[in-house]
């Protein structure tokens, strides 16, 4: 796979809008432009709200909120680099129809929010759920996504806490543009924050039977950040570099000695991104590697009951914690069903 990267020209983003008259640039706009976007749509009157979505953990919490009332179309094929994904021409199709756009932000889908922008209906709403609920002081810039590459990190929704805020937005995204479906929307989502209140308390419930010196991850894709700054965790390094090629000799020596020197058990790779590195650091370092994680590639396939966002980051903690050497059974024991019927649609 060689993935076009835009470099320049496609990431000038800077909140400035497109009406042009904002200076842009500055913290505070960034968010609450990217908020006023969300609530930019004209409201529909008759027929069925049509929903994009870009990656699949997204679309899996829109089609929990909508159920039957609208139509949910992911964008973003799962199993494919979402960091590089162009979308093809079928895409456009797509958002030509869609009333709303959902996408995370924090400039994870630039070539497909550009693709948004020139062919969404007239009155549409492009609501980027992540650019619009974390203030900008809040962003992780780390090893594959250093600051000046201008590309935060990007994975809000690995932490639930984050994932509930997205939720809560989506609704209130959803309940103005589709008034006739609001009382749906509401009890919907009502019902589905009490599980991601849930998966929160499993996590962390998780996370506190391992030893502190434990709680340290090293990852193939950095896709964690966010998670490990809300349940105390520490990020010891990612073995992807931002260019999404691989790591240097000279990188893998280093991050060799990191993990011998940190003491984990486990280091953890990506079932997205397969890669030699993590055995070789592995075994170097003399540590178990996992290769399996998935940041936006749900388990299993459409209609199966553990391809959710839910199913999708209790397998992921699931995983570190029992690696680790620590008691992932408070969530074993969660209850990840969907709190309506998955009608969405996932290409894969
Ligand atoms: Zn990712």
């Amino acid at each position: 796979m060689l993935p076009i990267l835009l470099l320049g020209a496609a990431c000038s983003s800077d909140g400035t809008s497109s009406d042009g008259t904002d200076s842009g640039g500055s913290a505070t706009d960034v968010q609450s432009e990217a908020k006023d976007a969300c609530f930019a749509g004209t409201p529909i009157t008759d027929g069925r709200l049509s929903i994009a979505s870009t990656v699949a953990p997204i679309t899996s919490i829109l089609a929990n909120i909508v159920g039957d009332a609208a139509d949910v179309i992911g964008l973003v094929p799962e199993g494919t680099n979402s960091h590089t994904f162009e979308p093809p021409p079928s895409v456009a199709t797509v958002l030509a129809k869609a009333n709303v756009v959902f996408a995370n932000g924090l400039i994870l889908e630039e070539p497909t929010k550009d693709l948004a922008e020139s062919n969404q209906p007239e009155g549409g709403a492009l609501c980027e759920l992540g650019t619009a609920i974390l203030p900008v002081d809040q962003y992780v810039y780390d090893f594959s996504f250093p600051e000046e590459g201008g590309k935060p990190n990007p994975h809000l929704w690995t932490d639930p806490t984050l994932a509930k805020q997205y939720t809560e937005l989506a609704r209130d995204v959803l309940v103005r543009m589709d008034p006739a479906n609001a009382a749906t929307y509401e009890s919907n989502a009502a019902a589905y924050v009490v599980k991601v209140d849930e998966l929160d308390a499993a996590v962390r419930a998780a996370s506190d039977t391992l030893a502190a010196d434990q709680r340290q991850l090293l990852t193939y894709h950095d896709a964690y950040a966010y998670f490990a700054r809300t349940y105390g965790w520490t990020v010891i390094g990612a073995i992807q570099p931002s260019s999404f090629d691989e790591p240097t000799p000279r990188e893998v020596a280093d991050l060799i000695s990191q993990v011998k020197e940190s003491n984990v058990k486990a280091i953890f790779g990506s079932e997205v991104f397969p890669s030699s590195v993590l055995e070789t650091i592995g075994k170097e370092a003399g540590v178990q590697y996992v290769d399996v994680l998935r940041d936006d590639d749900l388990p299993g396939e459409p209609g199966d009951p553990e391809h959710s966002f839910l199913g999708l980051m209790r397998f992921d903690y699931v995983t570190m914690v029992e690696a680790l050497g620590g008691d992932a059974s408070a969530l074993t024991a969660l209850d990840v069903t969907d709190v309506t019927t998955d009608k969405a649609e996932y290409p894969q």
